[in-house]
């Protein structure tokens, strides 16, 4: 069990930054998720608070000590490359108990942890098979009894079910996920993929070219990105942005989006004129009425839903509304947008604006 702190923390690979300046805290028992696209910096982050990769500056902590310069195996925790990283000429119990055997914990008490492991896993009935033989499912696990048997402060996942077809994914991902919280071990966990992100983390720090974006609770970084590549980078489709090049003046307080009063947030901190409003496919109504216009561009039927795409004199918004709203390609129509689940940008720093909805921004920003 451990709190995972890390400050200030950089890294340097010659010329190149790979990690800028990362400061979160990762809680005890905390199912915590490094997300973001490929070259971020994700990986290298993970290694650091591992001891695999010396950091160029920074400090990380873990329950309060700090470890920076302490190797690996003096951290005590697991890293769960590959669970597919198995000793194809043992059987299931020699795997799991070999990090044990080469601690020398005694033989009696090997074997009790290794049945403990194989019960919590679901596999006491394949202790005494060879792993040459079993399922790709049965495989994930024994990998993960192997890095478990040890019982270290904590886990790190660096993808680990990057290489799985999209629905045994899910299922480990399942088992990933009610694994951790009946055992409540710290876990660190990578992925580039958002959805696995929100489903399986208590909470998740988004990064962008070696800098954290912001880090909360899935729902907090969904409903109010702070930034707007977050605004981008989750959902699916993500959340429109359309700008308002000069057509809000220094000073209002209202953004008048053809009848929908949008309040502009009287501390634009360092805001220099354009904005950018942020609003999720699924609070974009469309209305027969509304002053704002748009004309339909596409349809795409998803059973319950539907995502429209429309165009408007900000560029393409995807809307997303029950299917038994009926939508003809090439009509035009109106858009409302719920004023409360919008997000108002600087476009000049990508930062989102503090508003009367969206405080919390600033809370995790
Ligand atoms: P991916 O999912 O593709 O692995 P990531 O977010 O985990 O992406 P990192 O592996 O942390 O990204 O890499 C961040 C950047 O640092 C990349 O541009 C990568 O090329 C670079 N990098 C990583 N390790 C080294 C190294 N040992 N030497 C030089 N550059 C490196």
């Amino acid at each position: 069990m451990a709190q995972i702190r890390i400050e200030n923390l950089r890294k340097d690979f010659g010329d190149f930054t790979a990690v800028q300046s990362s400061s979160f805290t990762i809680e005890d028992g905390e199912f915590f998720m490094l997300l973001g696209p490929s070259g971020c910096g994700k990986t290298t982050t993970l290694r650091m608070m591992a001891g695999l990769e010396l950091p160029t500056s920074g400090e990380i902590y873990i329950d309060g000590e700090e470890v920076g310069t302490r190797r690996a195996s003096q951290r005590d925790i697991a890293f769960v490359f590959q669970m597919f990283a198995l000793y194809p000429h043992m059987n299931v119990r020699r795997n799991i108990a070999y990090p044990l055997r080469s601690q020398g914990v005694s033989r009696a008490e090997t074997k009790r942890r290794v049945e403990e492991i194989a019960r919590l896993l679901g596999i006491e009935d394949i202790l005494d098979t060879p792993v040459g033989g079993l399922s790709g499912g049965d495989r994930q696990r024994v990998g993960l009894g192997r890095a478990i048997v040890r019982e270290p402060k904590a886990f790190f996942m660096d993808e680990p079910l990057g290489a799985l077809d999209a629905e045994f994914r899910e299922h480990m991902a399942e088992e990933l996920r009610a694994l951790h919280d009946r055992m409540g071990a710290t876990t660190v966990y990578v992925t580039h993929d958002q959805l696995e992100a929100m489903q399986m983390g208590d909470k998740i720090v988004v990064m962008n070219h070696g800098v954290v974006e912001q880090f909360g609770v899935p729902q907090d970084l969904y409903d109010w990105p702070a930034t707007l590549f977050v605004a981008g980078f989750l959902g699916s489709p993500p959340m429109n942005v359309l700008r308002f090049d000069g057509a809000v003046a220094q000073g209002a307080e209202v953004l008048d989006l053809a009848g929908a009063a949008i309040a502009v947030p009287a501390a634009r901190e360092g805001a220099r004129g354009a904005l950018a409003l942020g609003v999720r496919p699924e609070h974009v109504h469309l209305e027969a009425e509304a002053g704002y216009r748009a004309q339909v561009l596409a349809t795409e039927y998803l059973g319950t839903t539907q995502i429209v795409t429309l165009r408007t004199a900000q560029g393409e918004v995807k809307a997303r509304i029950p299917s038994d709203i009926h939508v003809r390609e090439g009509e035009t129509t109106g858009l409302r947008f719920d004023a409360r689940n919008v997000t108002l940008f600087d476009v000049a720093s990508g930062r989102a604006l503090r508003s009367a909805g969206n405080e919390k921004v600033l809370a995790h920003g």
